[in-house]
């Protein structure tokens, strides 16, 4: 557990790290948080404020929710709020090598397949349906999956209030407006599994102020979208305002109302301006220097920049700009005309939804779309005998390795006893932090290219409101500030959501909605892959308790004055974390170190039954590089069969 005090280099502030807020809050500040509201939240933890010690020790009562995951909100995904204490658990006993070598050589038999696949996430689940493709309806699959559900990064929230069923994305959230471009894996997704291309969102009532909203959890983060979304900033005092407060849609008055100096407005414009695609040795050129090289020292901007994009490529890129490549950070600035990214309710989580349907059609009945979002699991059919495709949720795969020349082997545990499947082929659809302690017998090439992958974490946090006039009121959907400390993140949103025939809340600002928050948590100053360790120490030695705290301290902050009350206001609160949400990819990384290739390249091959293929293995992960490389991966393994 780490327990220390960061420095921000931006305005000289303590920032907490660690398990427990820097100062105990007293009764009055207890109340004023809402922290003694009969909200979803005490269902866990049992009326009152857990202290933090040992989070990632066991509950000492498992029939009740532990103080790390918190609560999970409603239906299937209610235990499987991202990576949940018995998943970490699992994970870190792995880590640690906590399963002894005799113990997984006694492990039961499981049986024999064609294809084993670990992971249960949209590359898994692509590599079943093209191995099933190639190999036909008779080929035998077993999926391994280590959550209760499974999607991996897209899944989704699902909470009840008042009578309002609402949903929020855990993780992997936009999409691109598909096209019908038969060349696009992504496009010809959409055909194949027969989603919809047209969509119906969310009524505004005339009768209410305009106000514009974003209709995922991105286009806002950065103002690039302003041209089609209310975004508030909060300037405080650190940030050069005389008076901490709001101003609206900054970009669009030139940054004419902010605090901002004439150099700053200047520089930020130009820095917004600075997109488009570049050319291959441009790209090469940028991929030799840090984003923060780029923008102080060949762009000369004012410092105000760095401080702009900060948390966005500490999102984004996992890490701040001194420790992102160039190429990266200079990709995340878009064209503001740029058509909106779209997101389902549950983000992205009917792509593996679809995949699951299509592989084992009575784990999730029905045709409709609707069902396809939210109806539930049918878990019994998910690993039944009768089916040559079998999904195992809450197996944790513990090591991988070769059986002479035409078999493999996976140990996993699950219901803490331990099983050991064979297959002729293997696909690895999860990500290197995962495959450097799995593959045992990797070869040695393999090896020194994974010492090379380095992740940092993530955090999504849903806030369930009961209303949102307070957002109404400052005439913004969406809301950006620059300072956490003792607090958390830099931005926040309502989306306009998608409904459906079946599946249509209201967008009013007295009725209930789902507020998110997206943030990483980069830790300036320290190499890439420190900075990674740092922050998920900070992600995971924090408490569920504690962090409510934060998001409630930050929300009082930004809304007190357009009257937010945390105990009327929030009805719960669900905490995402994931402690490995992005390949870290400072400079050299994608195009190769010191004359070598990427590593990415080598990982890409696999070894001789064992195939990879995971999102990451594009770089920068979205949904369609998770089919894509789970897809190549099932080709090879088919190929070899
Ligand atoms: C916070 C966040 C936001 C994102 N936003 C977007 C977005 O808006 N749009 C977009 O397109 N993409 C987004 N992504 C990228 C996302 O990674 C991909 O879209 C996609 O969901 C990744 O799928 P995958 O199958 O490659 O990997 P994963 O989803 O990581 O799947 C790997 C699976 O393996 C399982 N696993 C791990 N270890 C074991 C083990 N030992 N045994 C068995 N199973 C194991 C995991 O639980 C997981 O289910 C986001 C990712 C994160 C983390």
């Amino acid at each position: 557990m780490i327990e220390q005090e960061w420095r921000s280099p931006y305005r000289g502030s303590a920032i907490f790290l660690g398990s427990q807020m820097k100062r105990p809050i007293d009764e009055r500040e207890h109340s004023s948080l809402g922290l003694d509201a009969p909200i979803s939240r005490r269902d866990f933890l049992n009326g009152g404020l857990v202290a933090a010690g040992s989070i990632l020790a066991p509950p000492a009562n498992s029939a009740t929710a532990d103080t790390f995951t918190g609560y999970g909100g409603v239906g299937d995904y209610a235990r499987s709020n991202g990576d949940t204490l018995p998943v970490v658990q699992a994970a870190h006993r792995l880590r640690d090598a906590g399963y002894s070598n005799s113990a997984m050589a006694s492990a039961q038999d499981a049986g024999q397949f064609d294809l084993v696949i670990v992971g249960g996430g949209i590359a898994a689940l692509s590599a079943a349906h093209r191995y099933r493709q190639l190999r036909g309806a008779g080929a035998r699959i077993l999926i391994l999956e280590n959550h209760p559900m499974p999607g991996g990064e897209a899944k989704q929230n699902e909470f009840e209030v008042g009578g309002t069923r609402l949903l929020g994305p855990q993780g992997s959230n936009d999409f691109g407006q598909p096209g019908r471009r038969r060349d696009s894996l992504t496009d010809s997704f959409f055909e194949e599994f027969a989603l919809p291309r047209d969509y119906q969102w969310q009524a505004w009532d005339s009768a209410l102020r305009p106000l514009r909203f974003a209709r995922d959890n991105y286009s806002n983060m950065d103002g690039f979208q302003e041209t089609q979304v209310d975004v508030g900033y909060f300037f405080d005092r650190a940030q050069g305002a005389e008076e901490p407060g709001w101003r609206r849609n900054i970009w669009s008055s030139g940054l004419k109302e902010t605090p901002y100096s004439e150099a700053a407005r200047r520089d930020l414009l130009r820095w917004r301006a600075d997109h488009g695609a570049l050319s291959e040795a441009e790209n090469r050129h940028l991929d030799t220097l840090t984003y923060r090289e780029y923008l102080e020292k060949v762009r000369g901007y004012d410092a105000a920049v760095v401080r702009m994009v900060e948390p966005i490529v500490g999102l984004l890129a996992g890490v701040s700009s001194d420790a992102a490549s160039a190429r990266l950070g200079r990709q995340l600035v878009q064209d503001p005309s740029r058509p909106m990214a779209l997101s389902f309710p549950g983000g992205n989580s009917p792509f593996p939804r679809a995949l699951l349907r299509a592989l084992l059609p009575s784990a999730l009945p029905g045709r409709d779309f609707d069902s396809l979002m939210y109806g539930n699991l049918n878990f019994g059919a998910l690993d039944s005998a009768s089916e040559n495709v079998r999904m195992r949720l809450e197996a944790t795969a513990l090591r991988v390795q070769h059986l002479g020349d035409q078999e493999v082997e996976v140990v996993y545990a699950r219901d803490r006893r331990l099983f050991k499947v064979r297959a002729s082929r293997l696909v690895m659809a999860t990500g290197g932090w995962v495959n450097k302690h799995l593959l045992v017998d990797m070869p040695e090439d393999l090896r020194s290219a994974y010492e090379q992958f380095f992740y940092a974490p993530a955090l999504i946090v849903n806030v369930a409101l009961r209303q949102w006039r307070f957002l109404y009121d400052l005439d913004v959907t969406a809301c950006r500030w620059f300072d956490d400390a003792d607090g958390i993140g830099y931005c926040c949103n309502l989306r306009q959501n998608m409904v459906t025939a079946k599946h249509a809340p209201p967008l009013h600002p007295d009725k209930p909605a789902v507020l998110s928050f997206y943030l990483g948590l980069p830790v300036p100053g320290l190499p890439a892959a420190k900075q990674g360790m740092a922050a998920r120490a900070r992600l995971l030695n924090t408490s569920y308790a504690d962090f409510e705290v934060m998001i409630r301290k930050q929300m009082l902050r930004l809304f007190a004055a357009s009257g937010f009350i945390p105990k009327r206001d929030i009805a719960a609160i669900v905490l995402n974390r994931w402690g490995h949400a992005r390949l870290i990819e400072p400079p050299g990384f994608h195009y190769g170190l010191d004359g070598k290739p990427s590593p990415l390249e080598r990982v890409r091959e696999g070894y001789g039954r064992i195939s990879i293929g995971h999102s990451e293995l594009n770089g920068a992960q979205h949904w369609g590089s998770a089919l894509e490389y789970g897809r190549k991966a099932a080709e090879q393994a088919a190929s070899g069969a």
